[in-house]
């Protein structure tokens, strides 16, 4: 069984050397247990956070043990009433090669309605924080300008297109002249914005005449910057990520802008928001239904980057940090 420790906590940028490989002997499941092959580990912006000390809303993964991560894996042998050998799960296994479980973590796939890489992006955690964070907090509404970056991820993009199936215009922010073709004219948003671009703040500016109602934050940084200053009254700002800032160290660069920022969320009537997704574990059974109807028919569509081998994870992970990743980053365990 090949396993990822986390090997030491970073101080800013993760390397490779944060993390160890160990092989251990392939477990045997118990009674009430099945033993699973991983064949796809998600790696996600979170990661970074369960790499460090800091108190946050869920426990850091300690030093030696297996970095943690959902996967998506096969029953390889069954000693639970409810799964059999040969079965698809999604799961929360971590960076490994072989795990057990006792089911209360998995959730059977079907391999016919949906590639089973489908549910650790479109059709799992990603999607459904998108899904629910724009709905629930975001509220779009039909001509309202939707401004969302890291959008060419599997977080930014849903958000742009189902803020589209409601009626909305979506803008939407990514790394480069590919992501943003990915971001127009396959996700179909109707304005796609280079962050790099050292004209950024103006072009979000043209690109946004009517100014901003929802803005759903994934980045943080500079991007915000630009953002804040065309925010319209009633604007609604689910926070979701600040993935620009994960690895930094602080202290923050510049002035303090807190209180011009308390100024604009009285003036304005802001709506500024932060969620971790499992709050709206409730709509589950909506998005679910909701979002593979839409993918079925197309109005959803997606975009996954798969590595090859546990071996590659930790530089990949490194990698989408700093937006290196074309998609939904999914490793191919085996
Ligand atoms: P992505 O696959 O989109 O990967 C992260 C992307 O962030 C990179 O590819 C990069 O894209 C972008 N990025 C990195 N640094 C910067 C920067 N300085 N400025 C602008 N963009 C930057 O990630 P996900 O879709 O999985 O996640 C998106 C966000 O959602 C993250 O912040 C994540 O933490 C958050 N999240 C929150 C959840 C919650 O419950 N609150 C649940 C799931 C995700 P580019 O090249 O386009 O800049």
């Amino acid at each position: 069984n090949l396993q990822v420790l986390l090997a030491s906590r970073p101080t800013g940028r993760p390397s490779p050397d944060h993390f160890e490989f160990v092989r251990t002997p392939v477990p045997s499941p118990g009674e009430g247990q099945v033993l699973l092959r991983i064949r796809y580990l998600s790696l996600d912006p979170y990661m970074r956070g369960r790499m460090s000390a800091a108190k946050s809303y869920a426990a850091s993964v300690e030093i030696g043990q297996v970095m943690e991560g959902g996967t998506v894996a096969e029953v390889l042998e069954s000693r639970h009433p409810d799964y059999a050998a040969g079965d698809w799960v999604l799961s929360y296994s971590g960076w490994q090669s072989y795990a057990l479980s006792d089911g209360a973590d998995l959730r059977k796939l079907d391999p016919q309605k949906a590639p089973v890489t489908t549910a650790l992006g479109v059709l799992g955690m990603p999607g459904f924080t998108a899904y629910a964070g724009l709905l629930t907090l975001g509220q779009p509404k039909p001509g309202e300008t939707v401004v969302v970056a890291a959008a060419s991820g599997p977080v930014g993009s849903a958000v742009g297109q189902i803020a589209r199936i409601k009626g909305a215009r979506a803008v939407g922010i990514a790394g480069g002249p590919d992501k943003c073709a990915l971001v127009r004219d396959v996700f179909g948003f109707d304005v796609a914005l280079d962050h790099h671009s050292p004209t950024f703040a103006e072009d979000l500016r043209a690109a946004c005449p009517n100014g901003i109602d929802v803005y759903f934050e994934n980045v943080g940084g500079r991007v915000w910057e630009a953002v804040f200053p065309l925010l319209n009254t009633f604007a609604r700002i689910p926070v979701c990520g600040l993935v620009a800032q994960y690895n930094s160290t602080g202290p923050f660069e510049g002035p303090d802008r807190l209180p011009v920022l308390m100024r604009d969320v009285l003036t304005k009537s802001l709506t500024i928001r932060g969620f971790i997704q499992r709050e709206f574990h409730a709509q589950r059974p909506d998005f679910y239904r909701e979002m593979a109807r839409w993918v079925a028919e197309g109005r959803i569509k997606y975009q996954e980057d798969i590595v090859d081998g546990l071996a590659s994870a930790p530089e990949a992970f490194i990698g989408m940090l700093e937006g290196r990743n074309f998609g939904k980053l999914i490793v191919q365990v085996s």
